[in-house]
């Protein structure tokens, strides 16, 4: 048995089997097969190697008749290398002698080819280097490939163990073959963390060396509550964990009568209380829940789980889906929020340095006119069918706000010169998720009709911690006094400036951050939909003076530690099912 601890990101405990995902443009991990799988493992590399030679036949057949018979060369070699014993034989050896997986055996040669071209005196040979890195990405391309294939086969159900996985890659899963994730690389608030919590699959990520220990087929147990995995538990720890799951199942059940309750504190203050979503679909699980409607709809989803840009007419029944199915009650969507940890196929090979602080949300989208005329075109013509709003993301300075706005006013005259029609009343906001739109909220009021505060990256930027780096996780605390401070700012120049102002990040569906955000004045809170009925509970269980005291307290602590600690207590005393861990670690 092997415990490993990382960040929980994704509540619930499941037992399950092992099933590896490596990516194939990152370092693959050391990873041993099973002796029952060696023979398969010899197999692969045999059919992974003809598949990529008889790709490279046909790119040279193609290649010589565009470009003739010299240009077609430069494939003769890639062949001849991919026949060549001197790179299949080790190969195999290593798997037979190390007993690794075939995507290890193979990347470990092609490093150790690539270390030889390198090494030699003669340039011609050194350029070489480069066609070694091409030919291994191809070999590697389909062994991956193949055996992400064989999770739809699956026998059992699994439990994904990447290094890291991509929005796109999580988002693909099938949620009835895939139980839970476990990943080395990742924080909280990363995009992935976002997916698995949607798809309300349990998910613990910044394990940092889980990968180097897994394999197909191991038992494990994940547990998102806590931000353990066990490889191989043994009988009495598989024991506790099946007990603690159904002492869940109980109380999420109890839960569940709170659905149809509304979200109103004990001295009748309603609290708005909707659902984030990345797809159309989650509105269900949201009114399931007993969610107001949606507060965030995360658009560039519908970009990053296919390869090319969703067409006009592709978005529009997006978004006139989602109005149908939420059935008069409103829905905010957000223009796409692309760049950073969400690139789309297209941008992976033109990498940033600083994709941060890059060319990211609405500077993307203003650096990609058409593309962002599409969407806004296709929110228009679905505006019309139900309540909506629209907002910006990432705004940092009043001129990209007007550049947005006039784009959209561009937008809306073309609309009315073809004759369709739109809300012209459409309401316009903006994400408050730096600290310059933070400190800067009383100039932004006077030119928005909302707010919603994006805290995921706002913590990352007023802190300056990367959201998605395991190594500095422990930094990353919306309960740090500087975000807190911020969030206070930015409620009180929306009340002085009469705009409403919600909270979309997943500190809003923290049950230990309910308070202190009713506290600091907030009424309405967009939160991921399975957290819905909990925060409810919290809503229902307490009084708004109560929570004001609550923030003037936290107000006087200096360090993230003290208002942790004092959150998780006074949210202790109100529901203490939710925090009943299990006693192994
Ligand atoms: C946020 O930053 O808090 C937010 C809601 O946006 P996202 O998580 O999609 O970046
Ligand atoms: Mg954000």
């Amino acid at each position: 048995m092997e415990v490993f601890k990382g960040i929980p990101v994704s509540p619930g405990v499941v037992i399950g089997k092992v099933f590896t995902i490596d990516d194939e443009r990152r370092r693959i991990p050391r990873r041993s097969a099973p002796k029952n799988r060696i023979k398969r493992e010899h197999e692969r590399v045999t059919e992974a190697l003809e598949g990529s030679i008889a790709e490279l036949q046909a790119l040279r057949e193609r290649a010589e008749k565009s470009l003739g018979a010299e240009a077609a060369k430069i494939f003769a070699f890639h062949i001849g290398l991919l026949q060549d014993s001197s790179l299949i034989d080790p190969i195999h050896k290593r798997i037979d002698e190390e007993q690794v997986t075939a995507e290890y055996a193979v990347s470990q040669e092609f490093h150790r080819l690539a270390g030889l071209f390198s090494e030699m005196s003669e340039g011609a040979f050194r350029t070489k280097v480069d066609d070694v890195w091409d030919l291994d990405r191809r070999v590697l391309r389909h062994l991956i490939g193949e055996h992400m294939e064989e999770l739809s086969d699956l026998p059992y159900q699994a439990v994904v163990v990447a290094r890291d996985l991509t929005p796109s890659q999580t988002a693909s899963f099938e949620r009835d073959k895939v139980i839970g994730f476990a990943t080395d690389a990742g924080g909280r608030t990363s995009h992935t963390a976002i997916v698995a919590r949607a798809l309300n699959i349990p998910a613990v990520v910044g394990l940092e060396t889980i990968t180097l220990s897994s394999y197909d087929g191991a038992p494990v147990i994940i547990d998102g509550d806590r931000g353990v995995v066990i490889l191989n538990p043994d009988q009495e720890t598989l024991d506790q964990h099946r007990v603690y799951i159904e002492r869940m199942r109980v109380f999420q059940l109890s839960l569940s009568e709170v659905a149809d309750l509304p979200a109103e504190t004990t001295d009748g203050v309603r609290i708005e209380l909707y659902g984030n979503i990345e797809f159309p679909d989650e509105i269900e699980t949201v009114l399931a829940n007993g969610g107001d409607g949606i507060g965030l709809f995360r658009t560039e989803f519908l970009y990053l789980t296919s390869e090319i840009e969703p067409s006009e007419d592709e978005q529009f029944e997006a978004y006139k889906r989602c109005v149908e199915l939420l059935g008069g009650k409103p829905l905010t969507i957000r223009t796409f929020d692309l760049g950073s940890d969400k690139q789309t196929q297209s941008r992976s090979e033109a990498p940033e340095r600083n994709p941060a602080l890059g060319c990211r949300s609405i500077r993307y989208c203003l650096q990609n006119l058409p593309m962002f005329k599409r969407q806004l075109r296709a929110i228009l013509r679905a505006s019309v069918l139900g309540p909506m709003k629209v907002m910006f993301p990432l705004v940092t300075n009043p001129l990209e706000l007007r550049q947005a706005r006039m784009v959209l006013h561009d937008v809306m005259e073309d609309l009315q010169e073809e004759g369709i029609e739109y809300d012209t009343n459409l309401r316009v906001g903006m994400m408050i998720e730096t600290p310059a739109a933070a400190v800067m909220a009383g100039v932004f009021a006077r030119e928005v009709d909302f707010f919603s505060i994006g805290s995921n990256d706002l913590v990352q930027y007023t802190l300056a911690v990367d959201r998605t780096n395991e190594r500095v996780a422990s930094l990353y605390s919306a309960a740090h006094p500087a975000v807190t401070k911020l969030i206070k700012e930015v409620v009180r120049s929306a009340r002085r400036h009469n705009v409403p102002c919600s909270i979309c990040g997943e500190a809003a569906g923290e049950i230990e951050f309910t308070m202190l955000l009713i506290g600091l004045g907030l009424r309405t809170l967009s939160v991921t939909p399975s957290v819905i009925p909990s925060i409810k509970q919290v809503i229902r269980s307490v009084d708004v003076k109560q929570c004001e005291r609550l923030a003037r307290r936290v107000g006087s602590f200096d360090s993230e530690r003290q208002v942790t600690a004092f959150l998780r207590e006074q949210t202790r005393a109100i529901i203490p099912e939710a925090f009943d861990g299990r006693t192994v670690e």
